[in-house]
């Protein structure tokens, strides 16, 4: 009888940690965020594709490209339709039928109404300041960087690379060579820095508290006539890039959980200015995947391998830097 179940006094129990528990879904801790490998439509993505956060059970899958609430999760990974969603979310959030009358849950459903969307603004402002907030901080630290360092320049030419203007080298670091990450707009919002080897893990640190989504040594805005994109992984291989394709405009994703992110910020843009989108994975299975999922995403904005608008770029080597160290250059 999912009549007399109150879909407001679930949706307001309904835990998303009971609903991850009830499953046994396998979950890694990411920040304030839940990671994992499977989604409600496949369990096997070669990468923690799927990001939930408990605080309001919100959940995105950028491999597949949607998601939902915790409703929508019990329905695609049971596969049933919503009355019997709603019977399994009550279920697991312990509710049983109501005996409020019509009144009571009137008055009830409008209260918690209002307190759900003062949280979603709450949430979407706090969001909206940290980003703002990282801006000032990150610019002011990628000019504070240096522009020469001996240590940074040696690391560099032992990848076979030279020094450029949008590579700076952070002294924190060990002359690390660093590269801007910027937001769609073109705001720099994050410094990424590749740590000279010696120094050891962590290979890539970012700046604290700024955002990681975003493009590395070039913007969405960059784009234009004329200019070829190409998106890389990893901070060598984008200096690499650079040097291989003076005249493109280079876009690396800052983990590979931003790659489907920026193919959906940048394919349409790239769709619009009629260039064409190269993508540079690494050459083993993971990388490979994350391009086939960008290029599905790209394919979506209109670009196409057949037209020669989008490619997808088969070194052989590890990586690019591997590839162009021995010799290799695009055609
Ligand atoms: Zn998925």
């Amino acid at each position: 009888m999912t009549a007399s179940l109150d879909i407001e006094e679930i949706r307001r129990a309904l835990q998303t940690r009971d609903v991850l528990a009830f499953y046994q879904w396998p979950t890694k801790r990411s920040g304030r965020d839940l990671e994992s490998r499977a989604c409600p439509q496949r369990p096997d993505h070669s990468r923690r594709a799927l990001v939930i956060t408990p605080a309001n059970g919100r959940w995105y899958c950028h491999a597949c490209g949607f998601g939902g609430d915790l409703f929508t999760f019990i329905g695609q990974v049971e596969n049933i339709d919503f009355p019997e969603t709603l019977a399994r979310a009550a279920e697991i959030a312990g509710v049983v039928e109501s005996s409020m009358s019509d009144e009571e849950r009137a008055a009830k459903h409008a209260q918690w109404r209002h307190e759900r969307e003062e949280q979603e603004r709450r949430d979407a402002e706090e969001i909206r300041l940290r980003n703002q907030q990282a801006v000032p901080r990150a610019t002011a630290y990628w000019e504070s960087l240096e522009r020469t360092n001996a240590r940074g320049a040696e690391y560099l030419g032992e990848r076979h690379l030279s020094t450029l203007d949008s590579v700076r080298f952070d002294p924190r670091h060990g002359g690390a060579p660093a590269l801007a990450l910027y937001s769609s707009r073109g705001e720099i919002r994050n410094v990424v820095a590749r740590r000279v080897p010696e120094l050891g893990e962590p290979k890539t640190p970012g700046l604290y508290a700024c955002p990681s989504a975003g493009t590395l040594i070039d913007a969405v805005t960059d784009i234009r006539p004329g200019r070829d994109v190409i998106v890389t992984e990893g901070v060598i291989d984008t200096i690499t890039a650079r040097i291989a394709w003076p005249d493109a405009v280079i876009l690396r994703a800052h983990g590979w959980a931003n790659l489907p992110l920026i193919a959906t910020v940048a394919a349409p843009v790239i769709a619009n200015a009629r260039t064409k989108l190269t993508l540079v994975p690494h050459q083993d299975q993971r990388g490979f995947q994350g391009a086939l999922e960008a290029a599905e995403i790209a394919i979506g904005a209109g670009l196409s391998a057949r037209r020669g608008s989008l490619t997808i770029v088969k070194h052989g080597a590890k990586d690019l830097n591997e590839a162009w160290s021995a010799g290799w250059r695009p055609e």
